[in-house]
């Protein structure tokens, strides 16, 4: 297992950015807008990878932008918190269907649904 493992996609994404700038620094004047171009659309890619990977994984995402922003639970808070914009979501409350919602919206065969009279 490498260290990476550990490190928050986030950061490793990050970290991979600015390591291609780095590189891009040692490119002459000239070519340097090419590159950095490349780079900017390199990141694009990657925020639209760790964007569809977490969706994937099960993560929550906010739809604020795109390429879409995680929605980080907060344990504090108890609440996902979306990264870019700040959006908070509680914690869903378990939604129970009521008693009686149910056979009415079958259009009831008891005699007190729509039909009933
Ligand atoms: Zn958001």
């Amino acid at each position: 297992m490498s260290n990476y493992e550990f490190v928050d996609p986030q950061k490793l994404v990050h970290r991979a950015i600015g390591q291609l700038k780095k590189a891009s620094a040692e490119v002459s004047p000239e070519r340097r807008e090419e590159i950095e171009q490349t780079i900017k659309q390199a990141e694009e890619m990657l925020a639209i990878a760790r964007s569809k990977g977490a969706k994937e994984m099960g993560f929550r995402i906010h739809d604020c932008k795109y390429p879409a922003p995680l929605m980080l639970w907060d344990e504090r808070r108890q609440a996902h918190i979306c990264e870019h914009c700040g959006h908070t979501r509680q914690k869903p409350v378990a939604v129970r269907v009521r008693p009686g919602t149910w056979p009415r919206s079958r259009g009831g065969g008891d005699g007190t649904g729509w039909m009933g009279n």
